[in-house]
């Protein structure tokens, strides 16, 4: 026995704790109208997990439990308590004994638990649809229902037969599958927008990034170029400071030379100007000669006069000596010719500037004039002293002339030599004074070179102070690293080589690129580097969630897929065997036909709108019915014998309850549940299907244990345990065990 027993406290009419135990594998529930056999079947269907208030013939919660009486006040709850036997494992879990019980309050809460432990209410489905106790209730056949599975629809007979095939378990994990599929897609969708909303962002973020991956390239160039310009630079530098020092040298070496060179010329100059003293002594000489010159003259003159006096006095001796008287008598004409000749000597005289010349033609007067007087007849006495007289002046004057020239030769003699030594002293000087403006000139020169070269000096220097700067300057740019330019690879023969042209094109280069830089930059990079990192990682997340969702849709889709795979296999297979039984019952209970069932593809229809009514009588036809998803149902098919009857509506209320318990009993048999419970199924049967009604519930019984609400008779008949089920004035049901004569009374 699988069902062990069922525990009834404040549900409906059972005030009381009531127990129920199922011993036998048939046991039958018997009292009067109203006693509450039925509340025991749905007492059931409750703790099932019946969420259905209209098949527990309520519309509340509330409406289950105990609602009082006169005698018994009202519960506030309802529970019911059913107990399985496990030893061999109906159910999947560890327990020998599984009790499940649900209670509800009358604030419409529900609790349930498997042996104790609160659970929630899919489990309790899935632990059910495992031991092949569906939720649907196929297994519950509450009285009126019958023919429920005849009178149901297709798609509802299909879900009847899908939950007594045991399939519901499938249908589970589909509609959970479904369901999560959904919520996957749902986050799926959700998780999409959150990325979208960020990828602008991150966009932003990847330029900014780039931006500052090229400016970091840039600033690797810069200080590429930098060392390589600064190597340069100090390479240069250095030469040209070494040149510099060097060009220097010679020139002023030379400059040193001429200083002292210009000072000897100078001395030499001074020295030169001194010999104005000289010039002084040769005027005051040229003075005195000419002084001793003159008076010469005038003694040359004196003598010539006196020479003159004294040949006319000695002439005038002699011709008184030889004529003897005095007062001769000469021609004019005579006389005239030689005043004429005499004439002509002193005008040659004058003319003469050499004075031997003039000596000599003064003489040759005196010749003359002695000549003539000559020829004249001699003079009367002769007086001799004036001739005396004249020729001791003549001696005098001869003497003085004589000391007069030796002076002169004296004078003329130291005359020269000044003159000589003057003309060696300007010569010297002028010398010196060429040599004064030689040496001037070329200092010029030199110190113009001099200053070219200080100038440049002064140039390099600047460079020197510019290319401090410049270090400086790269050094906050590019940091500490600027200072390994020292250590730079360059060709130093070609850096001095090359013009300084190329040298300031590089420094170009260098301005402009730090330009391009700065416009580059700004912005603290590391915090947009983070922001950028952190931004991306969170894309990079929601990518790989993006990307696990999907690959759970898809697991899910694949899972649905598979499910409905099975689904389908094994319902043709439960169909088929379903079909198989349910001829055989229906032919039992005929006694022959046939009968059959037969899967349908239905377009369900749903309308629009529901209010036809209203559209009637506005004259609006009624909008055009939506076509929904083809969906498969059941269709049942009979075959009386004896009859010509097709269609179940045809059939009799005693047919219609054989032909729903044939199939009821072969669902059953195809998956047999632990139990069947069937609520005065058998009202309608006539003696002799009463009894064939009985031979089939023992032999269903060997399946499943079977608990039958009955007035039949025959029914009881069957039965191992009678329960016998009364109400009192209290309203309250009460149980009791029953003999078969005491249940035949009791149903009655
Ligand atoms: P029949 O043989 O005519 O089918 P039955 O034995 O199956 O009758 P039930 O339908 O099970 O009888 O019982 C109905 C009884 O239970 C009614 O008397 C009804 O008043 C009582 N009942 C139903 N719900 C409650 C409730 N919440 N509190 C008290 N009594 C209730």
């Amino acid at each position: 026995m699988q069902l062990k027993s069922l525990e009834l406290f404040g549900f409906k009419s059972f005030a009381k704790k009531t127990s129920l135990d199922f011993a036998s594998s048939i046991t039958a529930i018997v009292g009067p109208n109203g006693s509450g056999k039925s509340n025991v079947a749905e007492a059931f269907r409750f703790v099932l997990g019946e969420q259905s208030m209209k098949s527990m013939r309520g519309r509340r919660g509330e409406d289950l439990i105990w609602n009082g009486s006169k005698a018994v006040p009202r519960a506030g709850r309802a529970g019911v308590k059913i107990i399985f036997d496990n030893k061999n494992k109906l159910f999947n879990i560890d327990f020998d004994e599984v009790s499940i019980e649900r209670v509800v309050h009358r604030d419409g809460i529900n609790e349930y638990s498997v042996n104790g432990s609160q659970v929630r209410l899919r489990d309790i489905f899935e632990l059910l649809a495992k031991a092949n106790i569906g939720a649907s209730g196929h297994h519950i056949i509450s009285q009126g229902e019958a023919d429920r599975i005849l009178s149901a629809n297709a798609r509802e007979r299909r879900e009847m037969i899908e939950d007594a095939l045991g399939l519901k378990i499938y249908h589970y994990k589909r509609d959970e599958s479904i369901k999560k599929l959904g919520k996957t897609r749902e986050n799926i969708s959700h998780v999409e927008s959150l990325r979208k909303e960020i990828t602008p962002h991150l966009r932003f973020l990847e330029k900014q990034v780039e931006k500052i991956e090229k400016a970091k390239t840039m600033r690797e160039d810069l200080k590429e170029r930098y060392l390589d310009y600064l190597k340069r630079e100090s390479l240069y530098l250095a030469h040209a400071k070494k040149e510099l020092g060097a060009a220097r040298k010679e020139p002023e070496h030379e400059l040193s030379r001429i200083g002292k060179e210009l000072e000897h010329a100078k001395k030499i100059l001074a020295s030169s100007r001194e010999s104005d003293g000289r010039g002084k002594e040769i005027i005051s000489l040229e003075e005195e000669l000419s002084g001793v010159r003159s008076r010469k003259e005038k003694l040359t003159r004196e003598l010539g006069q006196i020479e003159g006096e004294l040949r006319a006095e000695e002439r005038r001796i002699k011709a008184a000596k030889a004529a003897g008287e005095e007062g001769a008598t000469v021609p004019l004409k005579d006389v005239r010719a030689v005043y004429e000749e005499a004439k002509e000597y002193f005008k040659k005289a004058a003319a003469e500037q050499d004075l031997s010349a003039i000596k000599k033609l003064i003489s040759s007067v005196q010749d003359l004039l002695s000549s003539f007087l000559a020829r004249r007849p001699g003079s009367a006495t002769l007086d001799e002293s004036v001739l005396q007289e004249l020729q001791a002046k003549h001696t005098e004057i001869d003497a003085e002339l004589g000391s007069v020239r030796k002076s002169e030769s004296t004078l003329t003699a130291r005359y020269h030599a000044l003159e000589s030594e003057l003309e060696a002293a300007q010569t010297k000087g002028r010398d010196a004074e060429r040599k004064v403006f030689e040496l001037m000139n070329e200092e010029t020169v030199l110190r113009g070179t001099l200053s070219g070269l200080l100038q440049q000096e002064a140039l390099l220097l600047r460079e020197e102070e510019d290319f401090k700067r410049e270090v400086a300057e790269g050094a906050i740019l590019i940091g500490r690293e600027l200072m390994e330019y020292a250590h730079t690879n360059v060709d130093e023969a070609q850096v001095l080589q090359e013009e300084r042209k190329a040298q300031e094109e590089r420094r170009r280069g260098l301005e402009k690129l730090k330009i391009r830089l700065e416009e580059f930059g700004g912005g603290s990079s590391e915090e947009v580097l983070k922001e950028h990192r952190e931004v991306k990682e969170r894309d990079e997340f929601l990518a790989k969630e993006i990307l696990d969702l999907n690959q759970s849709a898809e697991s899910l889709e694949q899972l649905i897929d598979e499910l409905d795979v099975e689904l389908k296999r094994q319902f043709e297979a439960g169909m088929k065997k379903i079909n198989e039984e349910f001829e055989r019952f229906f032919r039992v209970m005929f006694g022959g036909g046939s009968a059959s069932l037969s899967v349908v593809v239905e377009r369900r229809r749903k309308r629009a709108s529901s209010d036809s009514e209203l559209e009637m009588l506005q004259g609006v036809p009624a909008e055009e019915e939506e076509e929904a998803e083809p969906e498969e149902g059941i269709e049942i098919s009979v075959n009386l014998p004896h009859k010509r009857i097709k269609g179940l509506e045809m059939l009799s209320g005693g047919e219609r309850a054989l032909t729903s318990i044939a199939l009821i009993f072969a669902m059953s048999q195809v998956n047999p549940p632990p139990f069947l419970i069937l609520d005065e199924t058998d009202a309608a049967l006539d003696e002799a299907n009463s009894r064939r009604y009985g031979d089939m519930i023992e032999n269903l019984s060997k399946k499943s244990q079977l608990i039958l609400i009955t007035h039949n008779r025959e029914t009881m008949s069957r039965a191992g345990i009678l329960y016998g089920v009364t109400m009192g004035s209290d309203g309250v049901s009460k149980l009791l065990s029953v003999k078969f004569e005491e249940a035949v009374a009791v149903a009655k």
